[in-house]
């Protein structure tokens, strides 16, 4: 299918319907740039004539499609990584695609095994402690049951291998396909075990890059992709990889467990 197709099978036909179309549009039509800070809630709320609750909602799905990047307390952003063309392929894929998303995982497997190949040769001291800092986010995160923590924590850390590629190009191909997975890695990391099982599978692929082993660090990079999609297809098939709305309710009743 192609990435028009897919865009205009899912664009609304009024696109002031909702508050989630209206950011989509604000942004898609470039008035919102990505970097730029949203506008505080109550001129949000005046200008796009909107609850409160349906924007906070609208925010908050937009995040999870990787949109948005809201800071607690401090406010709320259009992500600088955001790429217009993966918003279509996101909205239509995400909700009724598994196999899709399945897929996806195949190719980040493909391109991050590589990178992780690369970075064990190329990083530098500053993208070593990158990785470094994102492994202590991540377990700061889990002891605090955070899991937008976990969340960010998990991208930094593959952001920076794939920056420690040396490779642009690769770098830029992952973090457009890991903003296609927002919805699935918030669904994924809401799992029993799964954030410490990834806090493990870090470790292990940062050792290999420290000790500049390419293929210890491919091997523990699978091994890390792998595990995912596994964690991916068992939740598919047990049904629970839920829609964005369910994912928060889930962390919380997982909360205790973790
Ligand atoms: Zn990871």
């Amino acid at each position: 299918m192609r990435k028009d197709d897919l865009f205009e099978s899912v664009r609304p036909k009024r696109l002031s319907d909702s508050a989630v179309d209206q950011i989509l549009n604000l942004v898609s039509t470039g008035q919102l740039t990505p970097g730029s800070r949203m506008p505080p809630e109550r001129e949000l709320i005046t200008s796009l004539g909107v609850s409160r609750t349906s924007l906070r909602e609208a925010i908050r799905i937009l995040e999870t499609l990787g949109v948005l990047r809201v800071v607690p307390g401090r406010g709320t952003w259009v992500r600088e990584d955001y790429q217009r063309p993966s918003l279509g392929d996101t909205l239509a894929w995400l909700p009724n695609h598994e196999h899709d998303v399945l897929q996806l995982f195949e190719v980040r497997e493909t391109l991050e095994v590589k990178a992780a190949q690369l970075a064990a040769d190329r990083a530098t001291a500053d993208q070593l402690i990158s990785m470094s800092m994102s492994i202590q986010r991540f377990k700061d995160a889990v002891s605090d049951a955070d899991y937008e923590g976990m969340l960010a924590a998990d991208g930094m850390f593959h952001e920076a291998i794939g920056a420690a590629s040396g490779n642009t190009l690769l770098a830029e191909m992952l973090n457009g396909l890991f903003s296609l997975v927002q919805s699935t890695r918030k669904a994924l990391i809401a799992i029993p075990g799964r954030p410490e099982a990834i806090l493990r599978e870090h470790i292990a692929v940062m050792e290999a890059i420290l000790s500049r082993n390419p293929r210890t660090a491919a091997k523990a990079m699978q091994t890390h992709d792998r595990k995912a999609e596994e964690a991916a297809r068992t939740a598919i098939s047990a049904g629970h990889v839920v829609g964005a709305a369910d994912v928060e309710k889930v962390s919380k009743e997982e909360q205790k467990e973790v």
